[in-house]
């Protein structure tokens, strides 16, 4: 293997390293959506929490790294979208004033088309993503990662900075939450602040009646936050009008649907919300010191 670096490598490496630092520095908090497998919810979490956040006044960037599965552009009404370039950056695709989005599903020409990427590609193109995507200055990038702990939320996690934060999406049963387990150990080792676990799909309320049936098992996300010590972020039951929201690619945080999934969505961004000032203080503290 050549392991000779010449001197404009290095120069370039130092350069790029510096862009993608600036570019991060311009980004407050970065949230890592991630579960222990797919079919969780994970993606409608993430598309759900950066629209609620925006709707909050927030300025947010939406990325969808899952490489071999990106569902944002669909749940987002964003298929077929391409990205342009100013010439500098790249642009990512606007849906509002304050939320900005980018997905590898952008740039591939049929929904058809798999990637199959081995992990220094990946780790490439999510580089690509955090340094040339002009994301300019948010106070949230809210990041879909792939289910599992892969290449692409360890790539993530060694890009974003030191202040990126994982926001854990399970459904109650067991076996998922098992598999979320594994997800809470991999944040540990690689420093990453687990902000909590959010139950998905969890119970189903009748539109009729409004009565609460536990399809599955509840409270496994309650019991392992409190296991792993980590906070529990509360449950959105299994709602046929998220399913609707899904396949019209109108996320129901925009289609203010009054319900308990909209109540929990809302007390996630209240939670988070709530949280910045002290969550600035300490970034600042950091710094000095
Ligand atoms: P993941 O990202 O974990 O693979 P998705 O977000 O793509 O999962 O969701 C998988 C499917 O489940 C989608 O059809 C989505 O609309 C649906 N879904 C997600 N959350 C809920 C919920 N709380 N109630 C009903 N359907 C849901």
């Amino acid at each position: 293997m050549n392991t000779m670096h010449t001197p404009v490598d290095e120069e370039t490496q130092k350069r790029e390293t510096l862009e993608l630092q600036q570019r991060m520095s311009e980004i407050h908090h970065k949230l890592l959506v991630l579960s222990g497998k797919g079919g969780v919810g994970k993606s409608t979490v993430a598309v759900n929490l950066a629209v609620a956040l925006a709707k909050v006044g927030r300025e947010v960037g939406l990325l969808d790294v899952d490489i071999h599965g990106p569902s944002v552009p669909k749940l987002i009404g964003l298929e077929g979208q391409t990205v342009r370039s100013d010439g500098v950056a790249v642009l990512p695709v606007r849906v509002a004033n304050n939320l900005a989005v980018m997905s590898i599903g952008f740039l591939l020409a049929s929904k058809a088309d798999a990637v199959i990427w081995r992990g220094p590609l990946k780790y490439k193109v999510i580089r690509q993503f955090l340094k040339d995507v002009a994301w300019g200055r948010l106070d949230y990038l809210v990041i879909d990662c792939p289910p599992g702990t892969g290449d692409e939320p360890l790539s993530v996690v060694q890009l974003a900075g030191p202040n990126a934060e994982a926001l854990i999406v399970t459904t109650p049963q067991q076996l998922s939450v098992s598999d979320v387990r594994r997800c809470v150990t991999f944040c540990k080792q690689v420093n990453l602040t687990v902000l909590g676990i959010l139950e998905n799909m969890s119970g189903f309320v009748c539109p009729q009646c409004g009565a609460r049936i536990d399809l599955f098992k509840v409270g496994g996300g309650e019991t392992l936050a409190r296991e792993t010590k980590v906070p529990f972020l509360g449950r959105i039951p299994f709602d046929p009008e998220i399913v609707i929201s899904g396949d019209s690619g109108v996320p129901f945080a925009d289609r203010d649907v009054a319900g308990p999934s909209l109540a929990a969505l809302r007390a996630v961004v209240e939670s988070l919300v709530n949280r910045e000032g002290a969550v600035d203080q300490e970034a600042r503290t950091e710094q000095i010191h």
